[in-house]
Parts: C-alpha cells; sequence; structure tokens
C-alpha cells in the first residue's frame, strides 16, 4: 500500500439551519416523481418474487447509505427491484451488494462482508453509497428522462457531502455519465470534453469555488453480468476502491492481497 498525504482540510460551506443529508433522505423516500418507476416499485413489492413471499417490501426510493461526513462517494445506477426495493438500503439483500460489501470489508471501510437487511448491523467507515436513480426500474434500465428527472436528489446529497466528500468511485458508464451533471450541479468543474468512462478511469474535479477538488474513479459495475463473467473480479474491485480511498485521505484502505474470512 502507497502512502497517500493527508487529506487537505477546506471549511465545510454549508449554510448554519441548511438541509441536513438526514433531512434529504426524508424527504426522497415520499417522491413520486416517476410514474412509470412508482408503478414498478409498487408492483414488484405487491406481487413479490416466491423466495420473499413473507417480506414486507420497502416499495419506495432506496436512500443513500452510510455516514453524512463520508469521504468517498460510491454511485451506482439504481436499486434491484427485489434487493434495495426489498429492503430498503442501498446493495442490501442481493449477489451484487454482497460483492461490493466484500470488497468494502476488506478494506477495512465495512465492518461485515453482507448485507442481509436494514438492522443487519452494517456500518460503512467513510463511505456512503448512493445511486442516479433512487427506484427499481423494469429490467434495471432507467429511461434518460427518469434520471433527469432523479438527478437533483443526486445533486443535493453530493452538495452535502461537498465539506468532506474527497474521491468518488461510479460503478458503470450509466453511472458516470449520469453523475457529470449533478457534480456540476453540486459545485465541481467538470472538464470539457468530459472525461470517459473505463474501468480505472481517473480524473480530477476542481471544485467552482476554490474548495476541495473531487477526484473521480470509473469502477466496472458489479452486476452479476459483470462479476460472473470474471469482466470484473474482487481484486479489481477492491483495487479500484482501495485507491479512492487513499486518495481522500482514509488510512489504512489500501487493498488487501490476502483478506481475511468475515468473523461474524
Ligand atoms: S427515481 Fe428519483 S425522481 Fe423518480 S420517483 Fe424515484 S426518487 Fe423520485
Amino acid at each position: 500500500m502507497t502512502t497517500s498525504e493527508p487529506a487537505r482540510s477546506y471549511p465545510a460551506r454549508r449554510a448554519p439551519g441548511a438541509e441536513t443529508l438526514a433531512e434529504l433522505d426524508e424527504a426522497l423516500i415520499d417522491c413520486r416523481a416517476c410514474p412509470r418507476l412508482v408503478e414498478w416499485r409498487e408492483e414488484t413489492a405487491r406481487t413479490k418474487r416466491r423466495a420473499y413471499a413473507d417480506w414486507d417490501y420497502w416499495g419506495r426510493p432506496v436512500p443513500g447509505f452510510g455516514p453524512p461526513d463520508a469521504s468517498v462517494a460510491i454511485v451506482g445506477l439504481a436499486p434491484a427491484a427485489h434487493g434495495g426495493n426489498r429492503t430498503g438500503r442501498m446493495f442490501t439483500g442481493d449477489r451484487a451488494g454482497d460483492f461490493l460489501y466484500s470488497a468494502l470489508y476488506d478494506l477495512g471501510l465495512a465492518n461485515r462482508r453482507t448485507a442481509t437487511h436494514r438492522g443487519d448491523g452494517l456500518e460503512l467507515r467513510g463511505v456512503r453509497i448512493t445511486s442516479p436513480v433512487h427506484c427499481a426500474p423494469p429490467a434495471n434500465r432507467p429511461t434518460p428522462g427518469e434520471r433527469d428527472t432523479c438527478r437533483p436528489w443526486l445533486a443535493r446529497e453530493l452538495r452535502l457531502l461537498r465539506p468532506t466528500v474527497r474521491s468518488a468511485v461510479v460503478l458503470g458508464a450509466f453511472g458516470w455519465q449520469a453523475v457529470m451533471p449533478a457534480l456540476e450541479a453540486a459545485g465541481w468543474s467538470v472538464p470539457r470534453p468530459r472525461p470517459v468512462f473505463g474501468h480505472g478511469a481517473r480524473s480530477t474535479l476542481r471544485a467552482a469555488d476554490g474548495g476541495a477538488p473531487l477526484t473521480l474513479f470509473g469502477c466496472y459495475h458489479v452486476s452479476q453480468q459483470n462479476t460472473f463473467t470474471g469482466r470484473l473480479t474482487p481484486a479489481m474491485l477492491r483495487e479500484v476502491l482501495g485507491t479512492a480511498a487513499e486518495a481522500a485521505g482514509l488510512p489504512g484502505s489500501g487493498p488487501d492481497p490476502d483478506p481475511d474470512p468475515d468473523p461474524s
């Protein structure tokens, strides 16, 4: 593991009395701005998957997960119909989440390797996970219009994270394209031409007001389509997340080449 410079400290820019992340999350879960997604998330919650027949599905927008003073943001795509849309927490209750949380655990950024339900004790250290679309879409494919409608939520979340966030890992090309205008709305300057997505892509964004810059990292999405085929391996994911954590100044978070099993 290489040693990174200590994170430079910048003053918090949130005005006294302004919205908090908890308030944003509270407001988000009542959003019904996308008719197709509202219908799908609620229909999925009613009909359920047989394996989860005894679950009371969440069936609402899924807010970001992680501390409000996170140094690293992870931006996915949208909740899964029977994952986040069932459990009410990002990447919780599906294989993609287990893949992601296992990597975070290996890096010391999560206290558990698995995520099964809200209240399972999972905690993240210095990391906040969110998405550009907060409701489960049919076939995991939001429309461009739904992406744009949901953008203000992501922009507000990123703006609230600005005092502490120093790097962002974007999972997949959809998230990469969606996050650029949200980052601009949150106060960072996106270079022109815009950085191109790729696994391992890296770009530094200046803050428009002279505040802290943000280092952006591209990573293949943790979907089963990528992880089952070996396009994204655990080592590849650990490498990107560990590098992002180091860039953000999170101590002791370099990739562990020989991670321990989950003791829980
Ligand atoms: S996707 Fe976003 S904007 Fe659309 S209904 Fe869900 S929370 Fe609201």
